[in-house]
């Protein structure tokens, strides 16, 4: 099976950049069917910086713990990267300056 590796904050929750290092915000809506649907073909291995221990929690109350394999802070070998805070590089590097510096996440609503 594939691996995917699925980032946290502003992709399974409500972070939208008000970060605490402590608390991790509520799930978002519908992120458990599509957790859910995704581990049917993939296997799903959460990608956060923050402490494993937070994240695993967060995991079992949400109860998501089937759907996922493992948690890591490692860019470990994937498929895929799924993040709010990713650009798709397309082999031009100005287009990579580019899209860094106009680089917005879709939960921003001004700059
Ligand atoms: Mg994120």
């Amino acid at each position: 099976m594939k691996t995917v590796l699925v980032d946290l904050d502003g992709v399974l929750n409500e972070y939208c950049g008000d970060y605490k290092e402590d608390f991790i915000p509520a799930l978002r809506e519908h992120a458990k069917e599509f957790l859910e649907i995704l581990s049917k073909n993939y296997k799903v291995v959460i990608f956060s910086s923050r402490p494993e221990k937070l994240v695993q929690k967060w995991i079992e109350e949400n109860s998501l713990s089937s759907y996922i394999d493992y948690v890591t802070k490692e860019k470990k070998p994937a498929f895929v990267q799924l993040d709010d805070r990713c650009i798709k590089f397309n082999g031009n590097y100005t287009d990579a300056i580019e899209n860094i510096k106009n680089f917005k996440p879709f939960w921003k609503k001004s700059n």
